[in-house]
């Protein structure tokens, strides 16, 4: 039985889905204007890890993830700056190719973590017609208003509205006069924001009218006269939380089973999302919410400015495998806080030679250890302990069964742990950061040291790469 957190009820409870054995998945995906971090990545690694438990009990999974790549502002209030807007002029690239770039980059960093993603990636801008849809869905049924900016939902038509975040009304306006601009209530959001040459408000680079037979796209031509005049206000680009709606139901049907995202999302991507669902249906959005928590590295939040601002990328350049990195993120509940170290890592990466190092010495893979699978399972089902799962796995280890028997086990824990142990090749030692600390000047020295211990050395594009001489 497999057990999960649901933020909607604040319990774990048993999973089961709508219509087994299958399950429908959707996952919040990047907002590909900048790096992906491993903040982020852990993030992902969680979905990968609950998505695989799920297969590892025999459910057949429908994963769906999307790539947001318009219409995110850089304030959940919708307000602030358009962050594709904002990365395309940081990086000197038009808007789609910033998000080619940065679609390409999470790419990369999910298969350096083993991560399986949906082979197809839904993008937000390839589902603006179901977007606008759904929009004249909730403006039939009376959810939604008009002001000089956009087209907003109104919270206060729909009183489940903080039955995810639990937050109080009262409190969330705290007593306070806020400018709410054209809103008629603070947690009211925007559905559509306008654009268009009437209400004065700045162009951008990706642009849709909708209305009408005409509805089309204006980004490539800015072509006024291809707009009908009568929808010519209607130009603009679609809010955030609007995609997430639209696209999950277009993939998995008005009602599935889970939805992930990180703690960020609960107060108001979330709740936002299952307001216009449920307004739009009349039918319950989602069965379980799973939330994962955030990342920090050295006890502080992860900023560029901090310059403690890292990528899957920059920790293959310091010589860490990747998988090193996937290892650290299993060591911490995902509902806990995580504190990344560059010592933690070192850890893990030693951990993790050491596993792959014991994996090899053992023969052929024959009957599995029955006791320590039954314990790996109890582990990974409740509530995703991969923790427990993790201590599970080295008691079994270090334990006297033959090593024939390990490996079987060994070999199915990571289906869904993913270090890659079978297909890993053991001549190939990667060598932490550590050794390698005393820069250029000390390269040629430390060189010499490694090949006495019997490796070469070799400079490759991702950093230096440690192989076994074959002696
Ligand atoms: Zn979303």
């Amino acid at each position: 039985m497999f057990k999960i957190y649901n933020t909607l009820t604040r319990k774990v409870e048993e999973f089961i889905p709508i219509n087994p054995p299958n399950v429908g998945i959707y996952s919040c995906g990047p907002t590909v204007y900048d790096y992906q971090h491993i903040g982020h990545m852990r993030r992902y690694v969680g979905d990968d890890l609950l998505i695989r438990v799920l297969k590892f009990n025999n459910f057949k999974v429908h994963h769906v993830m999307n790539i947001t790549d318009v219409g995110h502002l850089t304030s959940d209030a919708d307000t602030g700056e358009d962050k594709m807007e904002k990365g395309a002029e940081k990086y000197g690239l038009s808007v789609w190719d910033i998000a080619k770039k940065f679609e390409k980059q999470f790419i990369d960093s999910a298969k350096a973590l083993n991560i399986e993603l949906p082979k197809d990636l839904m993008h937000a801008t390839d589902f603006i017609d179901e977007q606008i849809e759904l929009i004249k869905k909730l403006e039939e049924k009376g959810f939604t208003y008009k002001t000089a900016d956009g087209i907003y939902f109104d919270t206060s038509r729909f009183p489940d509205y903080f039955k995810l975040s639990r937050q109080n009304p009262e409190e969330l306006k705290g007593g306070v006069r806020i400018d709410l601009g054209g809103k008629k209530n603070i947690s009211d959001f925007a559905l559509w924001k306008f654009s268009s040459e009437p209400s004065g408000l700045p162009r951008r680079q990706m642009e849709w009218w909708f209305e009408g037979p005409l509805k089309g796209e204006l980004s490539t031509q800015k072509n006024w006269s291809s707009v009908p005049v009568q929808y010519r206000e209607t130009v603009g680009f679609p809010g955030w939380h609007i995609e997430c709606s639209a696209m999950s139901m277009e993939a998995l049907g008005e009602s599935f089973d889970i939805h992930t995202g990180g703690i960020d999302h609960i107060n108001i991507h979330h709740s936002n999302e299952i307001a216009q669902s449920e307004a739009a249906t009349g039918k319950p959005f989602v069965k379980y919410f799973v939330h994962h928590a955030f990342l920090q590295v050295e006890s502080e939040k992860m900023s560029k400015s901090l310059g403690n601002f890292y990528t899957v990328a920059d920790i293959e350049k310091k010589g860490f495998d990747p998988l090193s990195l996937r290892y650290l993120y299993l060591q911490t509940h995902y509902r806990q806080e995580m504190n990344f170290t560059w010592e933690a890592l070192e850890g893990a990466q030693t951990a993790l030679n050491k596993l792959r190092g014991e994996f090899a010495s053992w023969g052929e893979a024959k009957v599995g250890c029955a006791e320590f699978e039954q314990r790996f399972k109890e582990a990974i089902n409740d509530d995703l302990n991969l923790p427990e799962a993790l201590s599970v796995m080295w008691e079994m280890v270090r334990s006297n069964y033959p090593g024939s028997a390990k490996k079987r086990s060994l070999l199915k824990f990571d289906e869904v742990l993913r270090f890659g142990l079978a297909e890993f090749k053991p001549e190939k030692v990667e060598v932490p950061d550590k050794r390698k600390k005393g820069g250029f000047s000390e390269a040629d020295k430390i060189r010499v040291q490694i090949e006495e211990l019997g490796f070469t050395v070799e400079d490759t594009p991702t950093g230096t790469k440690i192989k076994k001489l074959n002696r």
